[in-house]
């Protein structure tokens, strides 16, 4: 398959280059020169297919024939090692579980396909790949595990020092091996400007390969098309419309659940939840878009205030807003309101979600649900949040053993406080 840049002044590239360089020269996000529907038959069958079968069929094409069939199954199968579950909530509102990977948050799905992928296109090359990445949490621990032991890949992590989670902390600094974590004195969007410096500087560049792993890249961000089909798959009406309300930060899992309804997914419509970070929903009211600083709240991993993948959005829907709205509704919710949310699920159907979850359970609330099923995506394990999450349930949270296996080992971080530092260790380590 070929990608193009969606800023249109830089050269198609095959699915490798896409997966190395990560971001295109003239610094737009790739995408795919076709979309093919999957056969009707998978759809209408789909109770008989295992999910490896549903996830070849959806993202086959996207990869072509860059990987060979049995390898890109393998990747596959080792990507989805764990199960996504459909969760009843209330009469017609589902949850769909992203928690149950080695990291407890959905992005352990993109980051173990791309991590495979990577591995796969480099198994031959003497040049190792250094992924640089900043992460003001989640982010960070998917791609240490997704990436840890991968042959001729060393990856570099840039946290904000205080401003993630102990769980959180203990994910990215305690793996070893290849993995690297830069505990930055700053804020994440220090980290962030750091990491854009580097891909820029070609005193570094030059010399090592650089690639990212946020869901610019294409092979974090496809992946997670999986789940949509997984949950289609657990729905036991199917004849009801479907809604999923995707708790949205930088965007990349609602443009995948975009992309598996454009290969024929029967979903009705998208909500896109947000915090108070609202760009969004601004634009679907206004038709403006106007990116802006983002704000601190209680769901972080959607403090964005300029979300990179809502362009591939845009895309998806030949930048027609108009056939965008008829798909996409969108609406932003306080702190308090997210956490009344997490009380009235626990007190009414004795589930406790993350913040993130509540702000996706809150999406289906203000929606008009006739006749529909709404499922939220429930992005992260209510652990990874436990400052939030306890006080307002007032319940003790025991720690599953995924966390169980890392919290007790002893955090290995290098602290940084400016570019000079973080350049010096990219050229000497
Ligand atoms: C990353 C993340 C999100 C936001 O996902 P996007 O693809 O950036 O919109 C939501 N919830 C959790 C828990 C996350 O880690």
């Amino acid at each position: 398959m070929k990608y193009y840049s969606l800023n249109n002044q830089a050269k198609e590239v095959s699915f490798k280059d896409a997966v190395i360089k990560g971001l295109a020269e003239d610094k737009g996000l790739y995408f795919p020169k076709s979309i093919t529907s999957i056969s009707s038959e998978i759809i209408k069958n789909i109770d008989s297919y295992s999910n490896e079968e549903i996830a070849f069929k959806a993202i086959q094409q996207f990869v072509g024939d860059e990987i060979p069939e049995d390898i890109l199954k393998e990747i596959i199968s080792e990507t989805l090692r764990f199960n996504f579950p459909l969760v009843d909530i209330e009469n017609t509102i589902k949850t769909l579980e992203l928690f149950h990977g080695p990291t407890m948050a959905f992005k352990d799905v993109g980051a173990r396909f791309m991590a495979r992928c990577l591995g796969y296109f480099n198994r031959n090359s003497t040049k190792e790949v250094t992924v640089l990445v900043a992460t003001s949490g989640d982010t960070g621990g998917a791609v240490a595990s997704g990436f840890l032991g991968v042959k001729n890949v060393k990856v570099v992590i840039l946290y904000p020092s205080k401003k993630v989670s102990e769980v959180q902390e203990k994910q990215l600094t305690t793996l070893g091996q290849n993995i690297s974590a830069l505990e930055v004195d700053g804020t994440f969007d220090d980290c962030q400007a750091m990491v854009k410096k580097a891909f820029l500087d070609r005193s570094i560049t030059n010399t090592i390969q650089l690639t990212s792993a946020n869901s610019i890249n294409v092979a974090r961000w496809l992946p997670q098309m999986f789940y949509f089909f997984f949950a289609y798959k657990q729905l036991k009406e199917k004849n009801k419309k479907l809604v999923f309300s995707v708790p949205s930060g930088n965007f990349g899992n609602i443009c995948a659940g975009m992309m598996a309804k454009k290969l024929g997914l029967p979903i009705f419509q998208f909500i896109a939840a947000t915090n108070i970070n609202d760009v969004v929903p601004k634009y679907l009211k206004t038709g403006i878009y106007t990116p802006k600083p983002s704000h601190q709240t209680i769901s972080n991993a959607m403090d964005v205030g300029d979300p990179s993948n809502f362009i591939r959005i845009q895309k998806i829907y030949n930048n027609d807003i108009e056939m965008l709205k008829k798909d996409l509704y969108s609406y932003s919710f306080t702190d308090d309101e997210t956490k009344q949310a997490m009380k009235d699920i626990y007190n009414n159907c004795n589930y406790i979600a993350d913040p993130h979850g509540a702000v996706g359970y809150l999406g289906l609330k203000k929606h008009n649900l006739d006749d529909t099923y709404g499922i939220f995506l429930e992005t992260a394990h209510p652990v990874k949040f436990l400052d939030v999450v306890e006080p307002v349930v007032e319940k003790t949270i025991p720690y599953p053993a995924q966390i169980e296996a890392v919290i007790g080992k002893t955090k290995n971080a290098t602290f940084i406080s400016n570019y000079n530092e973080l350049k010096s260790f990219l050229l000497t380590k």
